[in-house]
């Protein structure tokens, strides 16, 4: 379920320390480190799983948990009514970084739309 070399195991397990704003049986949210919005929050599931393309059809809930947790964190952060975006990268060309499938949910000013 865990990856021992994976950073975002170790948040999930409380093992290093990061600004968790989210719980449940499932999934973890904390405060990413270098934001990109007002309000950014990685979103993860606690099954270490590397990235989208290693998703397998028995993950198909718990991804739909992360987004179901998504309207829950977004609540809690005050954006739920002014909006917010949800990004996963997947892979080298979206610049994927972390091997441990998260979602980006950026919010708290309108966004742009360029993925450049
Ligand atoms: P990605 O490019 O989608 O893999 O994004 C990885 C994200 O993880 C980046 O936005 C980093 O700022 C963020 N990040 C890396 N290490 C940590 C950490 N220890 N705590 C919080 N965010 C982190
Ligand atoms: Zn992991």
């Amino acid at each position: 379920m865990t990856a021992p070399d994976c950073i975002f195991c170790k948040i999930i397990q409380h093992e290093i320390p990061s600004e968790i704003v989210y719980e449940d049986e499932w999934v973890t949210a904390f405060k990413d480190l270098s934001p990109a919005a007002p309000v950014h929050v990685l979103i993860v599931p606690k099954k270490h799983i590397a990235s989208l393309t290693e998703a397998a059809d028995e993950d198909a809930a718990l991804l739909g948990r992360i987004q179901l947790a998504a309207a829950k964190i977004a609540a809690r952060m005050g954006i739920q009514d002014k909006g917010f975006r949800l990004i996963n990268n997947c892979g080298a060309d979206a610049g994927q970084v972390v091997m441990h499938v998260h979602y980006h949910m950026l919010g708290g000013k309108t966004l742009g739309w360029s993925p450049d």
